[in-house]
Formats: structure tokens, sequence, C-alpha cells
């Protein structure tokens, strides 16, 4: 496909990854004009969303060697935010009743995740721009000084080559690499959990009360003699309605050999296996920026805005950082404003002038006793426990709609929308177990949002409820 007559400035970008960042970059980066070659190592698109029954060998991940599984998906996963509010801004993630394969429900299971990044994939005719089993080995400027990008790669059948371009988007993901409890015993990350049965009668401890916990407690409690939660924050008070078997402790305090677990409060627990729902790490092993772009303690920096190495910008860029913030919406307009500034039609402040935002940004985490690992930590504030004694302009600093609001304004286009930005807010309180089925506080909300939707499919747009 050529580019656009009215481009202002083309420019040759690689793409690595084709999950939810990769492809709506790969679209805003072609509907500016620029060139784009996607490279992705699975044989499809939908990058975490391709589910697999495989897991990795090494149960916590351990071996540096060992076979990657990218998906961190279990069998029995449901969205936790309702479709409207997790789609594109200008493809919604609307029901098919035209199709009888496809699930209808408001929080669908993770195929129909899938089967919507792949109907947005042939929407856009993203698929011709990617290199499906093509893995990106090494991403290194071409030259001392050059702005320039070569980007090695290995395709499943053993050949290998590198192409030179004019930027690199790294769009790879961080639902991958587990991050770890420290504890002696039988484990797994809930990187490598799929479905119950091989804690059939055994007792169980899930360390991690955030959506993965919270599911997968769940999953095995209808297998379990017993399920343990090791919670943070005030939720260990809550007990489930419908699991009796499932029980809600503070942190863990101790574990021995014998696989008796302490908690904070002094309850002991023995259990015969430990599920850690701990989170991931930011990794990116092909990457050779001689130090300008580094992770630490789960800082990837410096970044301006999450984006831009100051050092390295426009030609390096990173998609999808930030955690929490509804993910689909925030990849869309990040996008967007890296593919402006490619082009040049939007301008980023001197290398000097952005390294000074990145640095009074991590004084500010700090003073704030915000620690490192949640820099890219963004979200609606008022609603998350662990921020609520922020003062707001405290919050902004997290806050996901600045942040929207902000890029919107550079690449001028339009931010969150008002019943979208709702949406996510009522989804992100929600811990009961019937969260999904049972909701009937947000109908005037999917009302907008239907009414939003109108304006761009309309013969395939239907009533949700
Ligand atoms: P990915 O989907 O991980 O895609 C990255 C792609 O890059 C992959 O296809 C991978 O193969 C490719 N890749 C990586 N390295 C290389 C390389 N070296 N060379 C070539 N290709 C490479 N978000 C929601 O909005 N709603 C939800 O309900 C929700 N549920 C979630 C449940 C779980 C268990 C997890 C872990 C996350 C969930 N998320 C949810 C967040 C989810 O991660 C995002 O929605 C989104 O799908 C991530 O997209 P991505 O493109 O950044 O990464």
């Amino acid at each position: 496909m050529t580019p656009p007559p009215n481009s202002i400035g083309s420019r040759n970008v690689a793409v690595i990854g084709a999950g939810a960042a990769g492809l709506v970059a790969a679209r805003e980066l072609r509907r500016e004009g620029h060139t784009v070659t996607v490279f992705e190592r699975q044989k499809q698109v939908g990058g975490l969303w391709v589910y697999t029954p495989n897991v990795e060998p090494d149960s916590l991940n351990i071996n540096p060697d060992r076979t990657i599984v990218h998906s961190s998906i279990y069998q029995s996963l449901r969205t936790n935010l309702p479709r409207e509010c997790m789609g594109y801004s200008d493809f919604p993630f609307v029901t098919r009743p035209d199709d009888e394969s496809r699930d209808p429900r408001r929080y669908p299971d993770h195929r129909e995740v899938m089967r919507y990044l792949q109907d947005f994939a042939k929407e856009f005719d993203i698929n011709e721009m990617i290199r499906f089993e093509t893995e990106v080995l090494c991403v290194e400027p071409a030259a001392e000084n050059s702005r320039e990008w070569r980007v090695q790669f290995r395709s499943s059948n053993g050949v290998s080559g590198e192409d030179i371009f004019d930027a690199v988007v790294v769009c790879n993901g961080h639902f991958t690499e587990p991050r770890l409890a420290h504890i002696p015993g039988k484990q797994i990350h809930s990187h490598n959990y799929r479905v119950p049965d091989p804690f059939k009668d055994q007792v169980v401890i899930v360390i991690g009360n955030q959506s993965s916990g919270s599911d997968i407690s769940r999953d095995i409690a209808t297998l379990a003699k017993e399920v343990h939660i090791a919670a943070k924050s005030d939720a260990y008070e809550k007990e489930s309605s419908i699991y009796s078997n499932l029980h809600i402790h503070p942190t863990i305090d101790r574990v021995y050999s014998d696989g008796s677990v302490v908690f904070q409060d002094g309850k002991v627990v023995f259990a015969d296996a430990i599920v850690h729902c701990t989170g991931y790490k930011y990794c990116f092993p092909f990457l050779e920026t001689n130090g300008y772009v580094t992770v630490e303690d789960n800082r990837v920096g410096p970044l301006y805005k999450h984006i831009f190495p100051p050092a390295l910008a426009p030609g390096l860029s990173f998609i999808g950082l930030p955690s929490m913030a509804l993910q689909f919406f925030m990849f869309e307009i990040q996008s967007k404003w890296v593919t402006s500034v490619l082009s040049g039609r939007v301008k980023l402040p001197s290398e000097d002038n952005m390294m000074e935002d990145v640095i009074a940004f991590y004084a500010k985490l700090k003073s704030l006793g915000i620690p490192k690992r949640f820099t890219h930590f963004l979200t609606d504030p008022q609603w998350t426990p662990m921020f609520e004694k922020l003062k707001p302009h405290e919050a902004v600093l997290i806050s996901q709609s600045e942040y929207f609001n902000w890029i919107a304004e550079q690449c001028g286009c339009s931010s969150i929308e008002h019943w979208r930005e709702e949406q996510y807010n009522i989804a992100i309180k929600k811990d009961e177990d019937t969260f999904r089925d049972d909701w009937d506080d947000d109908d005037q909300l999917i009302q907008e949002a239907y009414r939003d939707f109108a304006k761009f499919k309309p013969t395939k747009v239907c009533c949700s409820t």
C-alpha cells in the first residue's frame, strides 16, 4: 500500500510485536504515511491473547535458556473490563450476533478478544505488513552517531538477516517474564497456570490478589481442598461469598521447608503448593542501546512520558509500558503521538528538556513514596487504595486521564471519552465473585458508548444487553 499523498515525512519503521499494541501502532504509522514492517515471532496476531495449553518446562521461569511460551492466559480467563471500554476508539469491541461462535457477553472470554484482534488486523489490512514467525534478536544503532537502526532477525525456518530502519517501535509486551517472591517449596508462577486440575484436593496458597490472583484463586477453589490468598492492603478482610474453601490473609511472613506458611497475622497453613500471582518484569533481550535505556527494579528508563528515551528519540520508542491503564486505548493514543513525531508533524522538546522532565518525574515519585517499581503505573488514583491518600495535584502524576489528555493535546487527536473513563473507573473497583455477570450500575454509560459506536460501523453495531 503506498503512503497517502499528504504525508509530511515518510519514515521506514520497524514494529516489534503484533499484539494489541503492535497492531494499532502499525495501523497508525501507515495512516501517517510511513512504511512499516512488523516483526512477530508467533504464527499469528494477538500476542498475549493467543492461548496455548502449553506452559514452560520450568514452573518458576528461572532457567534463562528455557523455551519461552509467550502467553499468560489461563483457560477460564474472561476480560476484567467491559468490552465497550476495552476496544480501540474507532473499532468498537461490539458483539457479533451474525456469528454464533462469538461470545456475546459483556466481559467475554479470551477467545473473543483474540477474534476481535483478528478482525482489527483484517479490517485494516495489517497482516500484509507482518513478517510472521520472525524473531527479532538484536536492535541497535546502525553505526556510531547514526540515527538509523539495525534490526537483526531469525525466521522459524532458520533464515537470519538484518534490515536498516529510520525508527523502531518496541511493542513486545510485558506479561511474559515473571516477578517472583523468593520462597522455598513446590511453586508455580501464574504465567504457567492454565487449569485448576493439578491442584485437586490440595491446600494452595495464592500470592497476590490483583486481577490474576483474584481469578486464579477462584478457579483453583473449584477443585482444591482449600485456597489461601496472601493479599496486600486491606483486601484480606473480605471473604468470598461463593467459595467456602477460599480464605484471605495478609501477606506471608515466613515459609518453612515442611510446607508451613506463616502469615503476617501469625496464622499458619500447611500448603501443598504456592502460586505466585506477583506480576511480570519488563524485558528487552534484543535491545542494545549502549546503556541509554536500562531496566532497574522494573523502571524502564530514562523515558520521556513512558515512550521516548531522550538520547535516542524519536528513532526508538516504546508502546504499552504503563500497566493498569486502559490498555488498547492507551496503545492507540501513544501510537498516534509516536507516528506524528516521526513524520515531523509534532515536535518533541530538546533532549535536555526531555531529560529534565524525566528527572523531575522520578524525583516526584520518590518524594511521594511511590516505589521505583511503580514508575509505569497509570490508573485512576481515586479508586486505587494504594494511592487514595495522594492530594489531587500529586495524583496527576499517575492519572491515566491526565496522561491521555496531555498526549491528545500534543498530537491534536481526541482524548478518552467520558463514558470510557467512567466504565473503567467502575470496573476496576469491582472485586466480587460475580462482577462479570452481575452488573447494573452503568446502563447510561453503555448507551453513551453505543451512541458513539454508531459513528463507526453502523451495520455491525448492535445493542449490547
Ligand atoms: P502482547 O500481547 O504480549 O504482544 C507482544 C507481541 O510481541 C507478541 O505477539 C510476541 O510474540 C511479540 N514479540 C515479543 N518479543 C518478540 C521478538 N523478539 N521478536 C518478534 N516478536 C516478539 N487488558 C485488557 O485491556 N483487558 C483484560 O481483560 C486484560 N486481561 C489480562 C489478563 C492477563 C492474564 C494479562 C497478563 C494481561 C491482561 N491484560 C488485559 C493486559 C494485556 O496485556 C493487554 O491487553 C495487551 O493485550 C498487551 O498487548 P501488547 O501488544 O503490549 O503485548
